[in-house]
């Protein structure tokens, strides 16, 4: 009998490449800031399931990916597939590889189009997902874009447009800021998901409750 599974969790695992104080990362601000400073302090190892769910969005990327760049759609053009993204500010940087980010163009316009892969198509956009996309939006300069929802099990899709919100990225970076302060004078920062209605779900998800439960408000 041949184990699929541990052929695939074979293929997916890879060494996590411990993270620097003063180098973070587009994806990681939109969710909660004691959860990033935890993954900061005490980094844990992604598990087989994540790692699946996470190559299952990448593959779904690259679907959205043909579909735009194919000959049958010559109306809308692929620029890029994945794009790096760098921000200095004072004494930090936000930078990384985004790999569920879409530049195309159409009509002479381009736009960013943040692929999310999902169980089920949501009504509104997500204020997270919001919140990386007008970030993008602030490195790169294309001040038009999409929020993009895939949904897995049918290819179904909902978008939403967006426009860039100086105001919200400037809000965005005085959080990274905030990050960057509690990390280095070692101070945990507030339970964001767990004091607010909107994000409390984000609890069911987190790696760090037990630590975040046991650290209190
Ligand atoms: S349990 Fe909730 S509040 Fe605590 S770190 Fe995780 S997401 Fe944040």
């Amino acid at each position: 009998m041949i184990d699929f599974d541990e052929i695939i969790d074979k293929y997916l695992i890879h060494e996590n490449k411990p993270k620097e104080i003063g180098r973070y990362y587009p994806s990681e601000i939109g969710g909660c800031i004691r959860k990033t400073w935890f993954s900061y302090k005490n980094p844990k190892e992604v598990g087989a399931d994540l790692l699946r769910i996470f190559e299952a969005g990448n593959l779904l990327h690259e679907f959205i990916s043909d579909a735009i760049k194919s000959e049958k759609n010559p109306d809308i053009e692929l620029v890029k597939n994945e794009m790096p993204i760098r921000i200095e500010e004072k004494d930090f940087i936000i930078s990384g590889r985004i790999d569920n980010l879409i530049m195309f163009k159409l009509n002479g316009e381009q736009y960013l189009v943040e692929v999310k892969s999902t169980k089920m198509l949501p009504r509104y956009a997500n204020e997270s997902h919001e919140m990386q996309l007008q970030l993008y939006m602030h490195a790169t300069n294309i001040h038009k874009g999409f929020l993009l929802y895939i949904q897995k099990d049918n290819l179904k899709t909902t978008s939403f447009e967006s426009k860039y919100d100086e105001n919200m990225a400037q809000n965005i970076l005085r959080r990274f800021r905030e990050l960057h302060l509690s990390l280095k004078n070692d101070k945990m920062p507030k339970p964001e998901a767990k004091l607010s209605d909107d994000k409390r779900w984000m609890c069911s998800y987190c790696a760090y409750k037990e630590n975040c439960d046991k650290a209190g408000n």
